[in-house]
């Protein structure tokens, strides 16, 4: 591997190759790239260009093909429907995560707490999955994945199922929580606009390949209506239709 002068990668690609045997399905071919800590990084592309396989890369539940890779050891997911435990409350479902770390009572009631009180579920807390709306359950599916505190946190198609209002209070949330605890976030997202309005890196793809990475360097809190928003929405989807 190359020796990447920017110590401050917590991920590093390169030249990662996937290929899913035994159909030899190429996934990924070459596919390089770097997220720095605590920068919020949002993989976007058509249906089927390696976002997810990029993910599951990251997270250790697939393995490259070819290529080099670091990632930390440390690493939480959230699914796109939560991925709750049906059984369990908010609470529990959370409480879960933070045992992966803990295992003193106050400790985890102290993680569970404040990852409840952030993603705003304190009202929920003893509700079951069932008993929540899909942004809800997002909510607890964050608050879980906050609760194992990871170095990197992954986002996969996490809004994908709700609606515009919900999302968007949704992001509101998520860039505060970014703020608050100066995570390290990989997302992928079907939506140019919503990779625009969150991420610090916009990595496009298509068909295994990076076709462009975009750095955004827009302040926050990013208004849609803004010319230079509009500005960035369009150069990035000149280049997804290209
Ligand atoms: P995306 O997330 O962008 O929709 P994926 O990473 O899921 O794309 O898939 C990339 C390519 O790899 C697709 O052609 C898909 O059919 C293939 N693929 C993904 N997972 C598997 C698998 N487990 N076995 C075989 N092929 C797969």
């Amino acid at each position: 591997m190359r020796n990447d002068s920017n110590l401050n990668n917590i991920i590093v690609f390169e030249k990662v190759g996937k290929i899913y045997e035994p159909q030899g399905d190429v996934a990924l071919k070459n596919v390089s790239f770097s997220v720095s800590k605590g920068e919020f990084a949002c993989i976007i592309g058509p249906s089927g260009c390696g976002k997810s396989t990029i993910l599951k890369i990251i997270s250790g539940l697939d393995k490259e093909s070819s290529g080099d890779i670091i990632i930390p050891k440390n690493i939480s997911m959230v699914f796109q429907n939560g991925a709750l435990f049906p059984w369990l409350t908010a609470y529990e479902n959370v409480a879960l995560g933070a045992r992966v770390k803990q295992q003193d009572k106050y400790e985890i009631d102290f993680i569970c707490q404040k990852y409840i009180k952030m993603m705003k579920l304190s009202e929920f807390a003893d509700k079951y999955p069932r008993e929540l709306s899909g942004g809800q359950r997002q909510r607890v599916g964050i608050a879980r994945a906050l609760a194992v505190d990871p170095d990197v946190l992954l986002l996969d198609e996490p809004f994908s199922a709700l609606d515009a209002k919900i999302t968007e209070e949704l992001h509101q949330d998520i860039l505060s929580m970014w703020q608050q605890t100066q995570k390290t976030i990989v997302m992928v997202s079907h939506s140019i606009e919503e990779a625009a309005a969150l991420a610090d890196k916009i990595i496009l793809m298509k068909t295994g390949l990076i076709q462009k990475e975009f750095k955004i360097n827009l302040s926050r809190p990013r208004h849609e209506q803004a010319p230079s928003f509009q500005e960035l929405v369009n150069q990035i989807r000149r280049e997804f239709f290209k």
